[in-house]
């Protein structure tokens, strides 16, 4: 049973290698005593006959040692443990960041110059709107004002007319005849139909290249604008 063939080894394990402090076992309170193969660590003899090294291949310190001490001298043969191996890789990587850097201040400044040259449009448009709103209701509002005014002053004339008439004085009606006259004159002016301008709504639809484009549609071009655009792909050594 590989279970006792371990522990057989184990305590052979034991006899061979005083001395040596392998560490604790924090699972067990044990000192570790051998090198479980499979998982690469140092056990205790608990870890082997009950715990979760159960049935692993064991291996004394000194012969796990050597095992180890074989590993690193292979990996340095085939060059891999000297600084210059991997500094080539570390060259590429290191490019590689710095590509992904420039490329994502570049990507960055985009987004905001573009949005920016919307959002800069976007704002002259409304104010030249809202201009246009204001000056054409200033224009009617300022039109009907000097209505209102000229109507007042007929009514003041008609009450005027009035006096005249109710006084029995003929001297002065007749001193006043040129003012009296002329204001009959002002009176019996034809009346004109004027009319007021009103706007009810504001009609946001743009036309682009002779084609209506609907506001809800601009909206929804707003809100859709932007995807990533060419993607390269750069390579580095791993
Ligand atoms: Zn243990
Ligand atoms: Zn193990």
């Amino acid at each position: 049973m590989a279970l006792t063939k371990s522990i057989g080894k184990l305590s052979e394990i034991l006899s061979e290698e005083p001395g040596i402090n392998l560490g604790y076992c924090k699972d067990h309170a044990r000192c570790n005593e051998a090198f479980c193969e499979m998982c690469k660590y140092m056990i205790c003899p608990s870890c082997l006959m009950f715990g979760s090294h159960q049935g692993h291949k064991v291996l004394d310190p000194a012969k796990a040692a050597q095992v180890i001490r074989e590993r690193i001298a292979k990996t340095q043969q085939l060059g891999k443990l000297a600084p210059e191996y991997s500094e080539r890789f570390l060259l590429d990587i290191r490019d590689a960041k710095i590509k992904l850097a420039k490329t994502q201040t570049v990507a960055k400044d985009q987004v905001q110059e573009s949005f920016k040259s919307i959002i800069n449009t976007l704002k002259r448009r409304k104010e030249e709107i809202e201009d246009a709103v204001y000056t054409h209701f200033t224009d009617e509002i300022e039109a009907v004002d000097k209505e209102e005014i000229q109507w007042i002053e007929k009514q003041n004339l008609g009450k005027k007319l009035l006096e005249f008439s109710n006084s029995p004085d003929d001297e002065m009606l007749l001193n006043n005849s040129f003012t009296i006259m002329s204001a009959i004159d002002v009176l019996n002016e034809s009346s004109r139909v004027k009319s007021a301008s009103l706007i009810n709504s504001v009609d946001l639809t743009s036309n682009i290249e002779g084609k209506e484009v609907g506001f809800a549609q601009i909206v929804r071009i707003c809100d859709s604008i932007g995807k990533f655009g060419e993607i390269k792909n750069i390579q580095y050594r791993n």
